[in-house]
């Protein structure tokens, strides 16, 4: 009769839990953070009956200074902002006693020990967007092959010389799919972090801004020794991967308290390069993105940022801190600065600098700080090609990037506690499955060569003014994407950008009639949900490559996360300290 017994026992405990509280711990079960890492402690009760009122112990010990800010509608919660734990393996343990009873939860904790490490000085390059795929068919483009032998011309810059090198897995609190906010924010800050969110937990309240904070590499650095930190990025200021080694908040989108806590915040860099100043001029002004009247250009200036708002400004810029931005929104695409060069795409911002040039000035000014540096350079407008499935584009951006890569790789072997990581967010559905003959028209499914109809492309048969391979040559690679709206292909590059849907009115997106009406263009069916206008991220692999001090600790398969605790260790963070 035993097995009837247990089974019975088993009824009983359903039932019971069916009536408990519903009990939340942030930082999450499993969470691995860095001893003296600072974060916000909350307990959440959801379901509850009555008052109820929770005890709340670490490894056995009261935790005292929790503070209940809600009673009585059903929920409550505790929150203790700021705390941290010593080195070692830790359990939380909540019991919640209401009318209905009493409710436990539990969470497990690891934090790391403060190590040593030979790193003063890390730039980490992040190519929005820029998985294995994408790195690959920049790669053909830019070295290609060899048509006597089939063999190599060379690699990237980022692909050369390494002396680390992992493969890196991305996930979210909330999904197995990721987005730029939670995938920065896991490298910032080392956590599960949800879609759309920068560097906090999710929590019970519709506030945004108020959500459990977990501090990031870039707050660690500045509280412990003083370090600087920098900003670069081609997209919007405020965009996602930026913000996340600058701000915490639950919505990616709360653009103007991002650019406030640029300034107000605990990370506050010492260098901002990026495009869009919609989010940082006062609502009055012309293309303003905000609802106040804080005006960050005249304020910054204040805080003793010196302002460049074009490539000769930057050039020219002096000082221990630097504010630039170069356009309303992301900057031009590197093909139509360099490139295409139409006046009617560039508007009136015909003179903004590369990502190479603004790695440089960042560098020069981060330098005169004798803590070392943190500077985060993204190429941002990898991922804003590949969206909308401008392949080229997007490749081409990878181009630029990898040359401030190159330049980067130069400044680490004359600065050897330099430690440069170039690495992507998350991946997007490309891939490279032949080679195009342009010569027989655009669109033309029969000018797809495969296998040993590829052959070699052609690129690098004429460079632009930067040794860049122009994009239009006769031979041009076959690339598609995994995951799409409908829309209509021609395979070529057009010199104009074109959207590859518009919307049909009715909350679903067809295929662009403008693409569609080009010479050989042909429909393809997409596979997304209808109201999808664009192609999406994927859960591919993405590289990781490392050159100088502590390169050697990025090695084989990684979570996203483990980049964070592999810079601390790189760099020796005692995150324990403060300076
Ligand atoms: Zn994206």
């Amino acid at each position: 009769m035993k097995p009837f017994l247990t089974l019975l026992t088993a009824t009983l405990a359903l039932s019971g839990l069916a009536s408990a509280a519903d009990l939340k711990i942030y930082p999450y079960d499993g969470a691995h953070v860095l001893a003296g890492q600072r974060f916000d402690l909350r307990v959440e009760a959801g379901s509850v009956k009555g008052a109820g009122d929770a005890t709340v112990t670490l490894d056995g010990q009261p935790v005292g200074n929790l503070v209940r800010s809600s009673a009585g509608d059903g929920k409550a919660e505790w929150t203790l902002r700021g705390t941290s734990l010593p080195s070692g393996n830790h359990t939380l343990q909540v019991t919640f006693k209401d009318d209905s009873g009493t409710s436990t939860a539990q969470a497990a904790w690891t934090a790391d020990a403060p190590t040593t490490g030979p790193a003063k000085k890390v730039i980490l390059f992040i190519g929005d967007g820029m998985g294995w795929n994408t790195v690959r068919a920049a790669e053909l483009i830019a070295k290609g092959y060899n048509p006597a032998n089939g063999m190599p011309r060379g690699r990237l810059a980022m692909e050369e010389g390494l002396g680390g090198m992992a493969t890196v897995t991305t996930s979210s609190y909330d999904s197995f799919l990721a987005d730029s906010a939670n995938t920065a924010s896991s490298i910032a800050s080392g956590q599960k972090i949800a879609v759309n969110a920068l560097n906090v937990y999710p929590d019970n309240t519709p506030d945004t801004l108020d959500n459990p904070r977990i501090e990031t590499i870039t707050e660690i650095l500045k509280r412990t020794r003083g370090a600087g930190v920098g900003l670069v990025t081609n997209a919007y200021g405020a965009d996602a991967t930026p913000a996340a080694f600058g701000a915490h908040t639950f919505k990616r989108g709360d653009y103007a308290a991002i650019v406030d806590q640029y300034f107000k915040g605990a990370a506050s860099p010492d260098v901002l390069l990026m495009g869009g100043s919609r989010d940082f001029i006062p609502q009055s002004a012309p293309g303003s993105r905000r609802k106040d009247n804080t005006d960050w250009i005249t304020d910054s200036q204040k805080l003793g940022f010196t302002l460049a708002t074009t490539r000769a400004e930057l050039n020219a810029a002096k000082g221990s801190k630097l504010l630039g931005l170069f356009n309303y929104d992301n900057l031009n695409y590197y093909l139509d600065r360099a490139q295409y060069q139409d006046p009617k795409v560039l508007g009136d911002f015909k003179d903004q600098p590369y990502l190479w040039e603004m790695t440089q000035k960042a560098v020069a000014t981060l330098d005169q700080n004798p803590n070392g540096y943190f500077l985060m350079v993204e190429g941002g407008l990898i991922d804003k090609a590949e969206h909308p499935l401008d392949w080229q584009r997007g490749v081409f951006d990878v181009l630029e990037l990898d040359k401030a890569v190159a330049w980067a790789k130069d400044y680490a072997r004359t600065h050897p506690d330099t430690l440069v990581l170039v690495t992507a967010d998350h991946a997007h559905s490309i891939s490279t499955f032949g080679g195009y003959d342009t010569t027989m028209g655009a669109g033309n499914r029969e000018a797809v060569g495969t296998y040993q109809d590829a052959k070699f492309p052609t690129y690098g048969d004429k460079l632009d003014a930067n040794g860049i391979p122009m994009v239009n040559t006769p031979r041009t690679l076959a690339v598609g994407f995994a995951a799409t709206p409908d829309y209509c292909e021609t395979f070529v590059s057009r010199s104009v950008f074109k959207d590859p849907s518009v919307s049909d009115g009715q909350g679903g997106y067809v295929p662009n009639p403008d693409i569609c009406g080009e010479t050989g263009a042909y429909f393809r069916i997409g596979n997304l949900p209808k109201s999808a206008n664009q192609g999406v991220h994927t859960a591919d692999p993405l590289p990781l490559f490392a050159f100088g001090a502590g390169a050697g600790n990025f090695m084989g398969l990684m979570d996203q996360t483990d980049i964070f605790f592999q810079i601390a260790r790189a760099m020796g963070v005692d995150a324990t300290k403060t300076k």
